[in-house]
C-alpha cells in the first residue's frame, strides 16, 4: 500500500469520472441508498482516500469508523489473502475453523471485566444488537427492551424500532417489533444535568412506564455516535448499569461505533470503570470486512438454547482473519494512544474555532470521535449550517460526516493511523470554511 499522505485535488469535487459514474448510480442503485460524498475510491490507506479522478482526499470519516486501523492495514491485507486462498467459507455451524474460535478469544479478553465470558459472531452491527436482545431475553425470560433518546442501533426491524430518529431511518418502514421502549438519555449540553440526576430520570422512566421486573435489557451506547457524538455527564453511565445489576436487567453496551480504540481505550465504558454484562461489537472490529459480534458474561450467553443463534455467513473465516489482524494492529501500534493523540490535535483547534465562531455551539467527543454541535443565534439546531459547512469541507478535499438528531453535528472519525501533519491540514481547511461564511 503505498498512498502518499497527501491531500491533492486536481479536478473538482467530485469530478467529471466520478460523476459520470454517479450518473449510472442513479440508473443502477436503489434510490434509497443515499450518498455522502460521490467521489468514487479507487485506493485508499493511511489518512486519504484516492478517487477515480485522481484526487486525494483527507478522510475525516473511516467509513463511518470501520477502518480504525486505516484502509488496507498491512496485517489485515496479509492476513485476508492468506485465509482466502486457503478456503473461504465452511459455514461455522457445520463444519469448525479456528479463526472464528481465535476472534472470540480475543474479544473475551480485550473487553472490559476479568469475568468468564463467551461470544458468538454475526456479520453486521444491527444484526449483533438484534442477538444480544435474544439473548437478554432468553437468560431474563422477560421482554421489554429499553433504549435512549439520541440512540442508534440499526436498520433491521427491531434495530428501527430501538433507533430514536425518524428520517431517515424508519420513515414508512414500520410497523415496528413491539416491547421496545425509549427514555431520557444524558445530554450535557442540552439538558445541564448532572450524570446521577439524568441517569434518576431515566430509572424514574423505566419504573414509571415500563416496570423494572419487565425489563430484559437495557441498550445504550457509551457515546450516541448517529445521535451526534453526545458524551453523557460523567457518572451517568454508571448509575444505570448499577441500576440494572439490582434489578436483574441486562446491561448491554453498544459498542459498536465507540469500540477498537476509538475513544482512547479499547472500549468507551472503560472511561468510567462501567462493566456491561453484554458489549455489542462490529464497525472497527476487522479492519472493513463485514464482522459483528456478542461478548457477554458467559452464563448469560449461554442462556439460548444449542442452536439458537447463528446464521449463514457470521464469522467468515475471511472477516476472522482480517478482525484477528485489526485486533494485533490495535494492539501492538497502540492505536488508543494514537486515538488520543488525535483528540489531544482537535479539541484544542476546534474549541480555538468555536471561541470566534458562535455558530459553533459545543466541542465534545473523546479520542478520535469528536464533533461539534451547530446552532444559530438563538442556540437552535442549525442543520442548514452543518450541511453547509460540510458539503464546503467536501469540496476542500476532506471527507466529514454529519449526525446528530437534529442534523446539526459534524463529526469527525479520523483513522487511528491518520498522519498528525494531515490531522492540522483538515482542522486548518475546516477554520477556512468556518472563517469564511
Ligand atoms: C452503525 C451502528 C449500528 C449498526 O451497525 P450496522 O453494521 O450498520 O448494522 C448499531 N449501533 C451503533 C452504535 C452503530 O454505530
Amino acid at each position: 500500500m503505498t498512498v502518499t499522505q497527501q491531500r491533492k485535488l486536481v479536478t473538482e469535487i467530485p469530478g467529471p469520472r466520478s460523476v459520470e459514474l454517479l450518473g449510472r448510480v442513479r440508473r443502477s442503485v436503489a434510490r434509497g441508498v443515499g450518498i455522502t460524498l460521490p467521489v468514487f475510491v479507487t485506493e485508499a490507506g493511511g489518512g486519504i482516500l484516492v478517487d477515480a479522478d485522481g484526487n486525494q482526499l483527507i478522510d475525516l470519516g473511516s467509513g463511518i469508523a470501520v477502518v480504525n486501523v486505516g484502509n488496507a492495514a498491512p496485517a489485515v491485507v496479509q492476513a485476508v489473502q492468506e485465509q482466502v486462498a486457503r478456503f473461504t467459507h465452511t459455514c461455522f455451524m457445520v463444519t469448525p475453523y479456528q479463526g472464528y474460535l481465535e476472534v472470540c478469544e480475543a474479544l473475551n479478553r480485550i473487553t472490559p471485566g476479568d469475568h468468564e465470558k463467551r461470544s458468538v459472531l454475526l456479520n453486521s452491527g444491527a444484526e449483533a444488537v438484534e442477538n444480544a436482545v435474544k439473548i437478554a431475553r432468553a437468560h431474563t425470560k422477560r421482554d421489554a427492551v429499553v433504549v435512549f433518546d439520541h440512540g442508534y442501533h440499526g436498520r433491521t426491524n427491531l434495530t428501527m424500532a430501538m433507533t430514536a430518529k425518524n428520517m431517515p431511518y424508519k420513515d414508512g418502514f414500520g410497523p415496528f417489533a413491539p416491547e421496545v421502549y425509549r427514555v431520557p438519555t444524558s445530554y450535557p449540553y442540552r439538558d445541564g444535568l448532572t450524570g446521577p440526576a439524568a441517569a434518576a430520570r431515566s430509572v424514574a422512566s423505566i419504573e414509571k412506564y415500563v416496570g423494572a421486573s419487565n425489563v430484559a435489557c437495557v441498550v445504550i451506547e457509551p457515546i450516541h455516535g448517529e445521535g451526534g457524538f453526545v458524551v453523557p455527564a460523567e457518572g451517568f453511565l454508571p448509575a444505570v448499569a448499577e441500576w440494572c445489576r439490582d434489578n436483574g436487567v441486562v446491561f448491554v453496551a453498544d459498542e459498536i461505533q465507540t469500540g477498537f480504540g476509538r475513544t482512547g481505550d479499547l472500549f468507551a465504558c472503560t472511561h468510567e470503570g462501567v462493566v456491561p454484562d453484554l458489549i455489542t461489537l462490529a464497525k472497527g472490529i476487522a479492519g472493513g470486512l463485514p464482522l459483528a459480534a456478542v461478548t457477554g458474561r458467559a452464563e448469560i450467553m449461554d442462556a439460548p438454547h444449542v442452536s439458537g443463534l447463528g446464521g449463514t455467513y457470521g464469522g467468515n473465516p475471511v472477516a476472522c482473519a482480517a478482525a484477528l489482524g485489526a485486533i494485533a494492529t490495535i494492539e501492538t501500534e497502540d492505536l488508543p494512544a494514537r486515538a488520543r493523540d488525535i483528540g489531544d490535535i482537535m479539541l484544542p483547534a476546534l474549541r480555538e474555532l468555536a471561541a470566534r465562531h458562535p455558530v459553533i455551539g459545543d466541542v465534545r467527543g473523546r479520542g478520535a470521535m469528536i464533533a461539534i454541535e451547530l446552532v444559530d443565534e438563538s442556540g437552535a439546531p442549525d442543520a442548514v449550517a452543518t450541511s453547509a459547512i460540510a458539503k464546503a469541507c467536501h469540496a476542500e478535499g476532506m471527507v466529514v460526516l454529519t449526525a446528530g438528531t437534529d442534523g446539526n453535528v459534524l463529526r469527525f472519525l479520523p483513522p487511528l493511523v491518520m498522519p498528525p501533519d494531515l490531522l492540522r491540514e483538515a482542522m486548518g481547511l475546516l477554520a477556512k470554511v468556518i472563517d469564511a461564511r
